[in-house]
């Protein structure tokens, strides 16, 4: 679909587009000849502002609203924009019959919007109640932010002087065709051991940082890629060296991931490291289609590769699946959830296959189950979650999501991961080592995020290292 916006407001026209792209996959912004042409005028009259929105070409119609400028110059833009958006959000909505999972919604945190309710001194249930009315989130999902947000409030606070631990190892055994991240292949392995020296060196500066200003870690989360990348003994050298950043944290996770990189003596270096969370991520119970989305492992191997984990100790497992794979139905993600709730790990993470341009999933498109069958899988996913006595517990969105779904995070109580809620919501500082890792400072009531980023090429972090240091010590200078 190609689609031109004539605007007096250009700024806005970036998110008018995202607003368009829940109703048009893929969508593309044309400056002449387009299939669909959106005119937006508005005025001030009588103390209101007035925009209207006209849509013309492949469909027709339009929406008109009302609202009062306000003082405050950033307020006003926010505002604004919002007015605006909503206004084609409508229009849209009219003129397809169309009613998205999460209404006009384009950003990828909507638990931010009940918390800033929540800070206007609403209930629980009347933020919930206004995600509804004002940006026409559907009721069940509605719902589900209220019980989210509601678990999370049950989690330890952080304190001012307690950061996040982030290790990322960027390597994976082979890429997954819907993989979006910085992560290589592993190949020989040339990488791994120059890899492992830098994030040692990088490791020692972060402990010393800490002890200098006097931060304590929370959570601990060494992600990737897949961290089981590395070999047993390049993982027991890492983890060894990070005690001191996890040994006073609340909570320590391993994100081994794909099931053909775990081994009994990783899996047992990251046990005796003191780690009690891991996850093991299946995606799907389906051979066939663990093939065609680039993963070279089984249904099989996951499983094998579970009750390992559970043998060695580990009491907190986490399975990610994803709803919306290239070739299956709801019958087959529904097949995959029994599988699953047969296993009974404690945390369950449904995500929805996101189709990014930096992916290699295009050439797959025409295999993809519709929007419909998606949010029917979704369902299936939050029933069977329940049916394992778990609450969803962190939520986000991405753009380009299978029907305009969200990534939910299950977890039986007590079983949250905090670190993936902590991420989320960007209330607690991070401290990120590895190569792509963002170091963040959040200042308290989250006025101000800062980013330090690390540099994703893996060579460059390893000649760089120390500058990735000096970045974090610049970030916490006062
Ligand atoms: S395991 Fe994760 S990081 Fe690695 S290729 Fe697959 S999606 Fe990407």
């Amino acid at each position: 679909m190609k689609l031109r916006i004539d605007s007096p407001r250009p700024d806005f026209i970036k998110e008018m587009a995202e607003v368009a792209g829940l109703f048009f996959y893929p969508l593309t912004l044309a400056e002449d000849e387009a299939d669909l042409r959106v005119l937006h005028t508005e005025e001030v009259k009588d103390g209101l502002r007035r925009c209207d929105i006209r849509l013309s070409g492949c469909l027709d119609g339009g929406y008109q609203n009302s609202e009062t400028p306000q003082k405050d110059p950033l307020t006003e833009k926010r505002l604004h924009k919002r007015q605006v958006k909503l206004a084609l959000y409508h229009a849209l909505k009219l003129a397809t019959g169309k009613h998205p999972a999460w209404g006009s919604l384009t950003g990828i945190r909507p638990t931010r919007l009940i918390y800033e309710a929540l800070g206007e001194g609403l209930s629980l249930n009347r933020a919930c109640g206004r995600m509804m009315e004002v940006f026409d989130v559907r009721p069940e999902n509605a719902g589900l932010l209220a019980t989210v947000v509601e678990t999370q409030r049950q989690l330890p606070q952080a304190a001012p002087h307690e950061v996040d631990v982030y290790i990322g190892i960027p390597f994976c055994p082979s890429r997954c065709r819907y993989c979006s991240f910085i992560s290589m292949q592993v190949g020989r392995g040339d990488l791994l051991e120059p890899y492992t020296q830098a994030l040692l060196r990088e490791i020692e500066g972060a402990i010393a940082l800490l002890a200098e200003k006097g931060l304590t870690p929370r959570a601990f989360y060494m992600g990737g890629g897949t961290p089981t990348a590395l070999t047993a003994e390049q993982m027991t050298r890492v983890l060894t060296a990070a005690q001191p950043l996890m040994r006073p944290a609340r909570e320590r996770t391993v994100e081994a991931g794909r099931p053909d990189s775990m081994s009994e003596d990783k899996l047992r270096a990251i046990r005796d490291a003191g780690v009690e969370r891991i996850s093991v991520n299946p995606q799907t119970s389906f051979d066939e289609t663990l093939q065609a989305i680039g993963r070279a492992h089984t249904k099989a191997q996951a499983e094998q590769a579970f009750h390992l984990a559970r043998r060695i100790g580990f009491d907190s497992i986490n399975m990610d699946l994803i709803a919306g794979l290239p070739g299956e139905d709801a019958a087959m993600f529904e097949s995959t959830l029994d599988w699953v709730s047969a296993i009974r790990p404690e945390n369950l993470t449904v995500h929805t296959l996101c189709v990014k341009r930096s992916s290699d999933m295009h050439r797959l498109m025409d295999s993809l189950p519709d929007e419909e069958a998606v949010a029917y899988m979704v369902q299936l996913g939050r029933a069977a979650a329940d049916g394992l006595g778990m609450n969803p517990y962190y939520l986000y969105r991405q753009k380009h999501m299978a029907g305009n779904q969200a990534n939910v995070g299950y977890a039986l109580p007590g079983k949250e991961c905090l670190y993936n809620v902590d991420t989320m919501e960007d209330t607690v500082s991070v401290l990120a080592l590895g190569a792509g890792g963002i170091s963040k400072r959040v200042t308290p009531g989250r006025v101000l995020v800062i980013r330090a980023p690390n540099v994703k090429n893996v060579a460059q972090y390893i000649d760089r290292v120390d500058e990735m240091l000096a970045r974090k010590k610049e970030l916490w200078a006062d």
